[in-house]
């Protein structure tokens, strides 16, 4: 329900939180889900907050979208447990320190934009900041730089199947390359 859509009537209904009425008619007050009560008959919206549900050491998927020298920055697609999405698709960033444990010479050879990570959130208010430093985080999915082929892991480096590039990450153990965001641990690989 978006604010200003139609409910019901207040012959139907009564209303509720996050409404209001108009000439006879209820009307969503905010962004949210509809609610009748069936005791009573009121309708309310509950709202859908914007701002996401996450919290620090949250696993969570993102994808970079832009790798400049001091920080990677990523949209934040789901939370990793449940995969359950993260409402507005947040921007979160992972600075050059927190990419992998030790020095990082340059970010570029760590990430590039289309990578899909996995990330633990450091910081969520009031901007989201992740870590891959971890063995467990870093790059999950990625394509080949050339010919944008889904690069297939060999021992530390990538490969491409289709053109043999190959390439370096800063890879998460887990790494499947699959595409997206894996909708469950046993799901078909593309090829
Ligand atoms: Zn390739």
């Amino acid at each position: 329900m978006l604010p200003g859509d139609l409910l019901g009537t207040a012959e139907e209904f009564v209303p509720g939180r996050g409404t209001y009425e108009d000439h006879g008619r209820i009307y969503a007050a905010l962004m949210g889900h509809r609610h009748v009560d069936p005791r009573d008959r009121a309708v309310r919206v509950d709202a859908i907050h914007a701002i996401p549900n996450l919290g620090e050491d949250d696993l969570v998927y993102a994808r970079v979208d832009e790798v400049k020298s001091a920080m990677a920055v990523c949209t934040v697609l789901s939370l990793a447990s449940g995969r359950r999405g993260v409402p507005g698709a947040p921007e979160g960033t992972v600075h050059i320190s927190k990419a992998k444990e030790g020095y990082t010479e340059s970010l570029s050879e760590e990430f590039q934009p289309g990578d899909l990570l996995l990330a633990r959130v450091l910081q969520s208010v009031p901007t989201v900041k992740l870590s891959t430093a971890t063995a467990n985080l870093g790059v999950v999915s990625a394509r080949c730089q050339v010919c944008h082929g889904l690069l297939e892991r060999t021992g530390q480096e990538l490969a491409c199947p289709r053109c043999g590039n190959r390439e370096r990450r800063k890879l998460a153990h887990g790494y499947t390359g699959l595409h997206g965001v894996p909708p469950s641990a046993d799901a078909p690989h593309p090829h």
